[in-house]
């Protein structure tokens, strides 16, 4: 089993279970909960 690190909270993500990931240039990014992804999204394009 992968395991990723949510880039938001630094929590250990296994790859396959995810709840929530996301491909940002080319690169696929997993995250703990749907939360930490709205939060990395909020960050990378701000408004
Ligand atoms: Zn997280």
């Amino acid at each position: 089993m992968a395991k990723a690190k949510d880039p938001v909270c630094g929590m250990m993500v296994d790859t396959e279970k995810a709840p929530a990931k996301g491909v940002y240039d080319g690169q696929t990014v997993y995250f703990c909960n749907p939360g930490c992804q709205k939060t990395y999204e909020a960050r990378r394009k701000p408004k």
